[in-house]
Order: C-alpha cells, then sequence, then structure tokens
C-alpha cells in the first residue's frame, strides 16, 4: 500500500470513530458571554457557538429544532420524508413544502450550472456502492450502466402544483442540505438580533457577522492528507467556509481501493478525479455546498475552468500530490500552515 493510500485509510478510519457517542437531543449551555448549542441531526454533530447569552433559552431552541423538522422533510433515507415521497411516487406529480421545493429548485440551477458534475438525481448510484446503508460494496460495470440511464438532473419537471420524476429517477439533497440548514441557521438567529454565531455542521461552516469583537474569524481549512492539523486557516467573517472531500466517508475494498461517497455522475464511480478536497467560501451556504461537491467531482482543470467565470465565490482545491490550486480572491486572507505549491487562479 502507497504512503498517500495508507494516510487515505487512516483518515477513513479515524472520522468514522469521531461520529461514535454523538448527541441525539439537544444540548444547550449558557456561559457568560455566550451559548453553545449541541445536536445530532442529518447524520452529522451540528454545533452552534451563540455570541448572544441574553438570547433566551426557548428561543434558541425553536431556532435549533428546525434541524431535525428540515431533515424530517429532506433526509433521503428517512422514508417518511418528502423526498421519499418523491422519489416514490412512480411519475406521479408530488406537492412539496416550500422549504423542500426551495432546496431542490437550487439544487436543480447548480446541477444545471456545473454540467451535471454536481446531479441532485445521483441518488440510485450512491446507493448502489452501499453509502446510505454503510453497506458498502463495488457494483458492477453492467449495473451501475443501467443505473446511469436513471440520472439526470433534466428529467425532474416542475409544475406549481408540484414537481414530477419520472419513474425510477430519484433525488438526494445530501450534498446541499447542510449547507442550506446553515443559512437557516444564521438567518433565524440574525432575525432574532444575533450578530455573531459560529456554526459548525461536518464539513461546514456558517458564519453570522463578525467575532465578538468585531474582527474576522479564523476557520482552519482541513489537510485532506493529515488529521492532526489543517493545512492553513482562513480569515473571514458573515460567509461560509464548506468542504468536500473523500476522507468524510469511504471504505476499502478487498483489492485495496478506497472508494469514497462522493460520485462521478459521468461513470457511476466515485470521483477521483485528481482532487481529494474541495473548500468553497461564500454567501450561500446552499451554493457553496453544492458546489464544493461539483468541483471535487470537476477535479482540477475544469473547476479551475468553471471558477474563472463564476466570481461568486472563493475557492481552494487540494490535489492528489497536495498542492493547492487558490481563487485570486483569498490572497490576503489565506495563511498557510507549512511549505505548499500553491497555483492561484486569477480572475
Ligand atoms: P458533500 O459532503 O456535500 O460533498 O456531499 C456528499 C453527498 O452528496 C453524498 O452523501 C451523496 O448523498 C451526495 N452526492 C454524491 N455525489 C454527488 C453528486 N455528484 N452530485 C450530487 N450529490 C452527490
Ligand atoms: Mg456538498
Amino acid at each position: 500500500m502507497s504512503m498517500k493510500r495508507l494516510m487515505s485509510a487512516l483518515m477513513c478510519v479515524l472520522l468514522l470513530a469521531g461520529c461514535a457517542g454523538a448527541q441525539e437531543e439537544l444540548l444547550l449551555q449558557r456561559a457568560s458571554d455566550r451559548w453553545t448549542a449541541q445536536l445530532f441531526a442529518m447524520d452529522t454533530l451540528i454545533q452552534a457557538t451563540v455570541y448572544a447569552p441574553e438570547l433566551a433559552e426557548e428561543e434558541l431552541a425553536r431556532i435549533m429544532q428546525n434541524l431535525p423538522r428540515l431533515e424530517a422533510l429532506l433526509s433521503a433515507t428517512d422514508p417518511d420524508s418528502e423526498i421519499s415521497a418523491l422519489n416514490g411516487a412512480d411519475g406521479q406529480r408530488v406537492a412539496l413544502s416550500s422549504d423542500t421545493r426551495r432546496l431542490l429548485e437550487t439544487a436543480v440551477k447548480v446541477s444545471s450550472a456545473t454540467g451535471g458534475a454536481f446531479d441532485v438525481t445521483a441518488y440510485p448510484l450512491v446507493k448502489a456502492w452501499g453509502f446510505t446503508r454503510k453497506e458498502y460494496r463495488v457494483p458492477a460495470v453492467e449495473e451501475l450502466q443501467a443505473l446511469l440511464e436513471r440520472v439526470d438532473y433534466r428529467q425532474i419537471a416542475f409544475s406549481e402544483a408540484g414537481v414530477t420524476l419520472p419513474a425510477g429517477v430519484e433525488v438526494d439533497l445530501g450534498g446541499i442540505a447542510k449547507g442550506y440548514a446553515g443559512d437557516m441557521l444564521t438567518g433565524a438567529l440574525r432575525e432574532a438580533g444575533v450578530q455573531s454565531a459560529l456554526i459548525s455542521l461536518g464539513g461546514n461552516i456558517a458564519l453570522l457577522g463578525g467575532k465578538p469583537d468585531g474582527s474576522k474569524w479564523r476557520i482552519g481549512v482541513r489537510d485532506p492528507l493529515n488529521t492532526a492539523e489543517p493545512l492553513g486557516y482562513v480569515e473571514v467573517w458573515d460567509t461560509n467556509v464548506v468542504t468536500s472531500g473523500g476522507y468524510e466517508r469511504c471504505f476499502e475494498d478487498e483489492a485495496g481501493n478506497i472508494w469514497w461517497y462522493i460520485i462521478d455522475p459521468a461513470t457511476g464511480y466515485p470521483a477521483k478525479n485528481g482532487l481529494l478536497s474541495a473548500t468553497v467560501i461564500g454567501e450561500e451556504g446552499a451554493m457553496c455546498d453544492a458546489l464544493s461537491t461539483a468541483l471535487f467531482v470537476m477535479g482540477p482543470e475544469r473547476a479551475a475552468q468553471y471558477l474563472r467565470q463564476e466570481t461568486e465565490v472563493e475557492a481552494l482545491l487540494v490535489r492528489e500530490d497536495g498542492s493547492l490550486l487558490v481563487t485570486g480572491g483569498l490572497k490576503d486572507s489565506l495563511t498557510l500552515l507549512g511549505a505548499r505549491t500553491v497555483e492561484w487562479i486569477a480572475r
């Protein structure tokens, strides 16, 4: 096993172990200058640090309870969710709540903008690889070929009364839902008068305002080749920092290949196009989340080309050899903790 492969396997194991003992119930704690809230939802430990100790406990609890509410609407694995109703409708039109519909529309918009690198209908492939049930397997080429017929976001039909999927087409908002949840939380906290909060949802960070003293937050960017320390940090405020990396969920097959949960909808196989992680920074969390998944799928050349014309977001991509591709807008806010080859994307 090569060193790189060994590191990837180790990252897999360490990150999976990190999920154990997660907090199922909402835990709220008040200190002199902040609230901290913790909850396990959307398959992720969600932690919010809210610098507003005066905020009423019931108000914060109400805001945080939006997470299980969203999950109940959006989860593709929950048979009672709206998404499951849509996936199981066998070609019939389904009326959706405004939250689900809006997010599905955003997901389709990103699917189209990224030429299908993000494809909200990739779900049959995600299931075939066993990522939904954590029962991992390598599907046969013929099986993947057959499933690819059912993957195409252009087959989703929106009408005023609802949404229709052709029989066999299934959607999954797993690549965008946490970003949306971050938007919803920062929006609700802002409405409640909060000016400073940091919310961590797995690989996503959603920031409301700056630090309590008004200065910028310092957000570490994980090094996909080293769990022990971040590769660097960005200094930002009132934004989202979202990372997609294969190491978040992966398995090793009997031949020693590592397969991860971000699928290339062009091939049906987990995306191995030259990147180990993609971090996207921008105002809309849902967009950043979907784009981080899409850029990871695109690989370095296509992602750099895409980023040259998509100037709403900044991005940091880690190539397989550990070198970085970074949009020029991050020149002043990025600090690297070690020697790295960096190629800047000019726009
Ligand atoms: P993320 O952690 O945001 O990169 O999202 C990964 C999740 O997105 C997976 O668990 C799948 O549910 C879903 N997914 C995987 N590949 C794709 C893809 N190419 N397009 C859209 N969603 C995907
Ligand atoms: Mg994503």
